[in-house]
């Protein structure tokens, strides 16, 4: 049984948590960091061009781009926090006990781990240039809701995206 609930709210191909992992755990995370008065911050992270690496090396590719992708994010965070594929080439970290200023240090490790350092392709023979956009917002006292937060790191990711991409971008308060 478990097992069963392990594959529940695990993505099969990153093996980071799926989006209903993230759902069912963020709003004991938010009500907990509410009552707490402790900080809380999401990064929402989305890599740039994905479509075009697929167009251009195909869908395996793709998914060694994701699967590549999930493992840096995993070993640049804590385990208190938690990854999360959110869609398709869009994914979550949800960092509890940080605040905006921290949360920015993390988001700009993770942004400079993957520009830094091509993504390997077709078993190891291509290297691909990667880079992702991430939008960054933190809790604030007025917030009544998970949505509100997360509509902010959205806000900011589009922003990002605006901008140039590679970047990071803190939401406005
Ligand atoms: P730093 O790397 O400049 O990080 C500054 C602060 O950002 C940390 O202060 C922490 O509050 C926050 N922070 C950084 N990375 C993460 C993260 O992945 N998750 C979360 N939730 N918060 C993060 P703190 O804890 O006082 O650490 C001070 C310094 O100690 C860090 O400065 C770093 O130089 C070192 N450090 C602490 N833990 C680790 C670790 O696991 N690995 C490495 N390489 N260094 C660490
Ligand atoms: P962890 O706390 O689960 O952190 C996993 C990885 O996230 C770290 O691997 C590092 O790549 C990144 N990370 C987490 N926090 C920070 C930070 O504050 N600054 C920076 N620059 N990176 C951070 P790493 O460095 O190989 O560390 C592996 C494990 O060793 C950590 O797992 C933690 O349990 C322990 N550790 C390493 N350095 C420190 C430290 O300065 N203080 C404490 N309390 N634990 C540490």
């Amino acid at each position: 049984l478990s097992q069963t609930i392990e594959m529940a709210v695990t993505d099969s191909l990153t093996g980071l948590h799926n989006r209903r992992y993230l759902d069912s755990h963020m709003s004991m995370l938010f009500t907990r960091s509410i009552s707490r008065e402790r900080p809380l911050s999401v990064l929402m992270t989305d890599i740039d061009h994905f479509k075009r690496i697929n167009d251009t090396y195909g869908h395996d590719a793709g998914d060694d781009v994701l699967r590549d992708f999930a493992g840096r994010l995993h070993r640049n965070i804590r385990g208190i926090d938690l990854a999360c594929r959110y869609g398709g080439e869009e994914f979550v970290v949800v960092l509890p006990d940080t605040d905006a200023q921290m949360a920015a240090v993390v988001a700009e490790r993770i942004r400079g781990t993957v520009a830094s350092t091509p993504f390997l392709i077709r078993n190891g023979t291509t290297g691909v240039d990667v880079t992702i956009s991430i939008g960054l917002a933190s809790l604030q006292p007025r917030d009544d809701s998970v949505e509100k937060l997360f509509k902010r790191a959205d806000i900011a990711l589009y922003e990002a995206k605006k901008n140039g991409r590679n970047r990071v971008v803190g939401a406005v308060a």
